[in-house]
């Protein structure tokens, strides 16, 4: 049995050893989110497919190509959810969120899932964070949003990380200038590759994202559509970069930057961290005003952003900067009166009750086994109770890093470590 057809050979991704620093990442980004008034929500791992469909569109990559899809007892067709924003419009539509004060910010964090070919930074089954505010399309927002997920970055001390923006204009700008596009793209077909030729009709924007190096110059040409954006839309961007330049916050106008999702409009924005390679992205988001209409909803302005948890956390590796692991154990039982043990492993639970980390041999170790598991580990207390503590109801608790040693009564144990933990 295997574990790579969900993310790649070789990933540490499911060892213990990287859960810590997971739990690390996610939760500085509830902090963070939580501070700026963003409140947890959760959403389901499988969803009706046509919320995906309706929403992101047939023509996305993620839904045309991506989406794990099943039918289920009740001849529905699911997916896996391939990312949150949909399914959070769903919940502010459908629970009367749109009733509380606006705009309503929620962020939450799991697993996401697409059909993708699986490489370094690309999982099948991966870890999302996102913040999303729905119900205002004040340009403030956008910015709070992108400032947000650059906080997040730096608290945990990431590096090098570099911020593209551009605005992809209102509904109403995007047919005409989808027009200009396929005119440019009809008359330089012969020279952009097949793909790109494929969505021609359905999704031509995608050309952008072209990694074809003779499409890349075709491209380069191409009318952008920050050009053809109404001025609404172009007045909606200055004041977005206006929020950011008072954030002294560094980015990168990229007219080519197109998301691939339909319901983006306005702003768009995609943080990358160029080392990683293929797979640098490593977050982006967008304005969505045509989200909620397309769900059943009434017109509803919203933005957000995801981040994908594995591609951060390889970047952190990369730096040496990963979030600490597991906390040091506190205390080791060494054990070596066989007829204490079942008294003593009762008195490890009080302790861990009372907050102390301890942990006792499990392996049938001996005297000297036990005194190196209890270095390999780091504990910063060793308790040691041998026959003849045993016998007069004592332990030794030996402080690993003075090698200073106290006799302590087994009454009086837990007692003791919780204030040797201070
Ligand atoms: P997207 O919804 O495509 O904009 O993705 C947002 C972020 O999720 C990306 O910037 C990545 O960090 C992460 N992400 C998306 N797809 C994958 C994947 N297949 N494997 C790992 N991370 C991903």
């Amino acid at each position: 049995m295997s574990d790579e057809f969900n993310a790649p050979r070789g990933t540490l991704d499911w060892l213990p050893a990287r859960q810590a620093a997971r739990h690390a990442m996610i939760e500085r980004f509830r902090a963070l989110c939580e501070g700026a008034g963003y409140r947890e929500a959760a959403t389901p791992v499988f969803e009706e497919k046509a919320l995906f469909s309706r929403t992101a569109g047939e023509s996305s990559e993620v839904v045309g190509k991506e989406m794990y899809l099943f039918e289920d007892q009740g001849e529905r067709m699911l997916a896996l959810r391939p990312e949150f924003t949909a399914s959070l419009m769903r919940l502010y539509l459908g629970h009367g969120l749109s009733r509380e004060a606006q705009p309503v910010r929620l962020w939450c964090a799991g697993s996401c899932y697409r059909y993708a070919a699986v490489q370094r930074g690309r999982y099948r089954e991966f870890t999302q964070v996102d913040a999303e505010a729905i119900g205002s399309d004040d340009p403030a927002v956008d910015a709070e949003l992108i400032a947000l997920q650059l906080r997040w970055y730096a608290a945990l001390g990431l590096d090098g990380i570099e911020l593209r923006i551009n605005t992809i204009g209102d509904r109403g700008d995007r047919e005409p200038y989808l027009a200009l596009l396929r005119a440019y793209l009809d008359a330089h077909l012969d020279e952009v590759d097949d793909e790109i030729r494929r969505q021609r009709d359905l999704n031509p924007l995608r050309a952008f994202d072209t990694k074809d190096p003779a499409s890349q110059r075709v491209m380069a040409d191409a009318p952008k559509i920050a050009d053809h954006v109404s001025a609404a839309a172009q007045e909606h961007f200055a004041a977005v970069r206006a929020f950011l330049d008072a954030r002294d916050i560094a980015y990168v106008v990229d007219p080519t930057l197109v998301r691939g999702l339909d319901y983006y409009c306005r702003t768009t924005w995609e943080v990358a961290w160029p080392e990683l390679g293929a797979q640098s992205g490593i977050g982006g988001g967008g304005r969505y005003d045509g989200l909620a209409e397309s769900i059943g909803g009434p017109a509803t302005p919203g933005v957000g952003f995801a981040s994908g948890v594995e591609r951060v956390l390889l970047a952190l590796e990369e730096q040496e900067r990963l979030p600490a692991g597991a906390p040091a154990t506190d205390a080791f039982f060494a054990i070596f009166a066989d007829a204490a043990r079942p008294e003593l492993h009762a008195l490890l639970d009080r302790a861990r009750d009372a907050g102390v980390a301890c942990e006792a041999d499990l392996a049938g170790r001996g005297v000297k086994g036990q005194m190196k598991q209890a270095d390999r580990i780091g504990a910063a207390r060793t308790v040691v109770c041998g026959d003849d503590e045993w016998a007069r109801r004592v332990c030794l608790v030996r402080n690993m890093s003075s090698g200073e040693q106290v006799e302590v009564p087994l009454d009086e144990l837990v007692e003791h470590l919780v204030k040797a933990k201070g």
